[in-house]
């Protein structure tokens, strides 16, 4: 794996930068100096991977914001061991960041040709999410439901129940709501039929792509 004191260097500074700009969790801010994220971008970008921007990764999808990837994770209060959803997994790079903080990641993604790509790189760089799915992010993912949480990576014009069905009781789900812009809100799963609802803020993402029939 090619990651120089050139690469380490520059995720020093993109710390100090999402720290700056609001991000305090230490487990995540170490896990996040720890991913190499210039592997999870195609090669004309490697020079801005440690910018803090999203980049086309293919598919017309992105790999999201480092600052978007520290705030949804931040929120999701990932312990080790955590068993941990994820919906769009796109380059791989939040599964690895989710894998850093000792989860157990499931993955789900819907587009062929990522999906192709990423479920033979994480491994090449040594990171083993649980599983990587080729499927409907919508669904979620009964079979191996309950979730401790689970994070939705693109922009969702509804909250999909089943999503909200397959979190553990006291589990969170942090999903961006909205069609152009998207509220980034968190539900925290207080009983079997209740949910406690709060939002932060504005973020703006790939759309989440229709269910599938
Ligand atoms: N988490 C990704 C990463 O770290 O690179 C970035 C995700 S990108 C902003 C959104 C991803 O969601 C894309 O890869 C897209 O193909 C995927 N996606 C869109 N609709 C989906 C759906 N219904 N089910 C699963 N994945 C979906």
């Amino acid at each position: 794996m090619n990651d120089s004191f050139k690469h380490k260097g520059l995720r020093k500074k993109l710390i100090q930068t999402i720290k700056s700009k609001g991000i305090n969790n230490k487990n995540v801010l170490s896990a996040i100096s720890k991913v190499p994220r210039h592997l999870f971008m195609d090669s004309g970008f490697i020079d801005h991977a440690y910018q803090d921007k999203p980049f086309p990764i293919g598919a017309n999808q992105t790999i999201s914001q480092p600052f978007t990837v520290a705030f949804q994770t931040e929120l999701l209060e990932v312990n080790k061991g955590d068993k941990v959803l994820e919906v769009g997994t796109g380059s791989g790079y939040q599964a690895a960041v989710l894998c850093e903080l000792g989860a157990n990641v499931f993955s789900i993604e819907r587009q062929g040709e990522l999906y192709k790509k990423v479920v033979n790189f994480l491994p090449s760089i040594n990171y083993y999410p649980k599983k990587i799915i080729y499927g409907d992010g919508y669904k979620g993912l009964e079979e191996e439901a309950p979730f401790d949480s689970i994070i939705v990576t693109a922009g969702a014009p509804f909250v999909p129940k089943a999503l909200l069905n397959q979190l553990k009781i006291g589990g969170r789900l942090v999903i961006p709501v909205g069609e152009n812009i998207q509220v980034m809100t968190l539900y925290i799963r207080v009983s079997e039929k209740k949910f406690n609802m709060k939002e932060y803020g504005e973020f703006q993402f790939v759309p989440l792509l229709k269910e599938k029939e």
